[in-house]
Parts: C-alpha cells; structure tokens; sequence
C-alpha cells in the first residue's frame, strides 16, 4: 500500500509499504480522506519546531480489519481517529493539562494518517481516540473534525466571555475556522490579517473584516483606532509567520491577550519588553492540540451543520498526487483546505 513521508532534506515522498494487521487488540482504518495541516506543510521543512515529523493526523476512515478482543467496533464503521491520546491517569491529566501528558506525543497511527490503511492502537481505542461519525457528516466534514477541535480548546483557554474584539493573524482554515467560533461566541467584531488576497476574499464572503497587512499598513498598525482606539481583547496567532507574534503586541488593548496557535519555526526568539507586558497586562497563551473532548465537540458542530465548516474545503488530491497536494497547500494561491483522498479512480 502506500503511505506519505516527509522527504530528506525536504518535500514529501509516496512510498510503498507493508499493508498493517492489526494485534488482537488493535483496529487497522482504511483512510478515506485526511486534511493536510499547516503543520504538515511546516514538517517538510526542515525548520519545524515541534519533534514528530509523522505526516496527516485529520484522518477519517472506515474500519478495515478489528482485532480478535476489540469490542464496540466492527468493520465497514466509519470513523474519526485522533492521533494522540492522553493517559488520563498522570499529574498532567488530572490538571487539565491532557495534551502535556508525556504519553500523548508518544503515541500515533501508524504509519501515519496519510496512508491508504493505518493501525489505531489500544490506547486510541480506549482513551476516546476513534469517534464513530454519523450520517449527517460526510467524509470530508469529518476531516474537518481534528483542526475544529483544536480551535475550539484554544478559544476555549481564552474564555470569549466579555470580549468584544478578536484580531485573527492568519486567514486560512483554521484562522477562518477560529473566526467562526468566536462569532458563533458572540464576539461582536472579528479582523482576519492576512498576505493572501484569496484568504482574504474568501474571509470577507464570510462576513468578516479583513486586512492585508502591506496593502493596508496603515490601518493594520493602527489596528488601534480601527477598533476605537483601544485595541483588540484578544489576538490569535493562526500562523508560524514569528513577524505576527511582535505585529500583534501593538494590538491589543491593555489587560488583552494572546494566543499562540500556529505551530512557530524552531528558534523564534523574540525581543519583547517585559515592562510593556507588565505595565499593560499582556497575557500570553498557547494551545497545542486537543482532546476528545473537544473533537466529540467538533463533531457534534460538523454534524449539526450550522457553521459552514465543509465550504473550507477547497481542494481534493488522490494520495499518489499528495506532492501536488502539498505544493497547492503551501502555495495557496487559490487554496483554503487541501484535503487528500484515498481513492484510486479519482
Ligand atoms: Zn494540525
Ligand atoms: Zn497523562
């Protein structure tokens, strides 16, 4: 079967390899489609500052093969899978800091999502790692299920109580999707920033704000006196683009906040003066990933289908054609979600 890799020193390589079978206690899924990340595309180069270099972890599938002593699944379901799951028994997880567990990286699908048929482990199985879609989700929603959950833990760390402006730095999926949330939130004003005037328009057909950051300098540095002269509540950094991180200090109000969601390139220092971030009570937040708490959630929001997730999903490429996949993603020049499907006819 084949499987997607990131290649040496960059790019990613289809590769032939052993079809999985699972243990007695193990499923094997056959991928349907699997979204591709921005941290996909950051894994293929070689500045990527977290450790794993695993390709697609948006998977959705149907069950192929079930292990002899696996109960609640059988073949032909279609589901979800989650990549990581916590421990739910260590220091981090009973301190509501699951996706710090030191078993939650350590554990995956193998080989990857990005593969034609993969292997969920016992642990996916019994930590709330494989959800079962129902029929008002299609495939491609479905995909939609791991970076919505993301989202929604890092909005949710935040707490949208009270706050009535959001500046988003990065119009892609997940900008938009965070975009999404906070207005179904109730924020009352949300500004998406971006470089790409496709994101851009696309943002703008959604109902948003939206800012180029060169075309409209001006208005981008004084964000302040766009947003009455006080700055935004909260400002989420949907890109590894480090330039927006120091862009959106000049933001914020004082007393407002930052979350850092993009995945940032290994070694992005950043000069920040601490006495500004005392005096104006500048918090700083991060948010890596997410857990089934938050992807039941996603699924439950897919499923009823009031926010427009699916429309994100801009293009579908065959697995064998994933490097044109990740080319269109990157380049994304008329991109929003790439998403590869795992179906030989297409
Ligand atoms: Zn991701
Ligand atoms: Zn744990």
């Amino acid at each position: 079967m084949k499987a997607v890799f990131v290649a040496s020193p960059e790019g990613v390589i289809v590769k032939d390899v052993p079809a999985p079978h699972p243990k007695d206690d193990e499923i094997v899924v056959r991928m349907k489609v699997c979204g591709l990340c921005g941290s996909d595309l950051e894994k293929t180069t070689i500045s990527y500052g977290m450790g794993s270099t695993r390709l697609g972890h948006e998977p959705v599938g149907e069950i192929a093969k079930v292990g002899n002593n696996v109960t609640g699944f059988k073949e032909m379901e279609r589901v979800f899978t989650h990549h990581h799951v916590p421990c739910y028994s260590c220091y981090y997880c009973s301190h509501n800091a699951e996706t710090m567990c030191d078993s939650y990286q350590l554990n995956n699908l193998e080989p990857c999502g990005l593969s034609e048929e993969f292997l969920v482990s016992s642990m996916h199985i019994q930590r709330g790692g494989v959800l079962k879609l129902p029929t008002s989700v299609t495939d491609e929603e479905a995909s939609l299920i791991e970076p919505l959950a993301c989202c929604i833990r890092a909005l949710n760390r935040c707490d949208l109580k009270g706050i009535d402006d959001i500046v988003i730095m990065g119009a892609g999926p997940v900008g938009i999707m965070n975009a999404l949330l906070a207005r179904d939130a109730g924020v009352k004003r949300v500004i998406l920033i971006d470089p790409n005037e496709f994101r851009l328009n696309f943002g703008k057909r959604m109902g948003f704000e939206v800012l180029h950051p060169i075309n409209d300098e001006e208005k981008t540095r004084s964000i302040k006196d766009v947003l009455s002269g006080r700055g935004a509540d909260l400002v989420v950094i949907a890109t590894g683009n480090q330039k927006a991180f120091t862009q959106s200090l000049k933001m914020l109000r004082k007393g407002g906040s930052i979350v850092l969601f993009g995945v940032p390139a290994r070694s992005s220092f950043v000069n920040i003066d601490l006495s500004f971030l005392y005096a104006n009570e500048i918090s700083i937040l991060s948010s890596y990933a997410a857990t089934e708490v938050e992807t039941n959630q996603a699924l439950k929001l897919l499923a009823d289908r009031r926010l427009n997730f699916g429309s994100l999903i801009t293009h579908q490429f065959n697995l064998e054609n994933s490097e044109s996949a990740f080319r269109c993603a990157h380049d994304a020049l008329n991109a929003m979600k790439v998403v590869i499907v795992n179906e030989k006819k297409k």
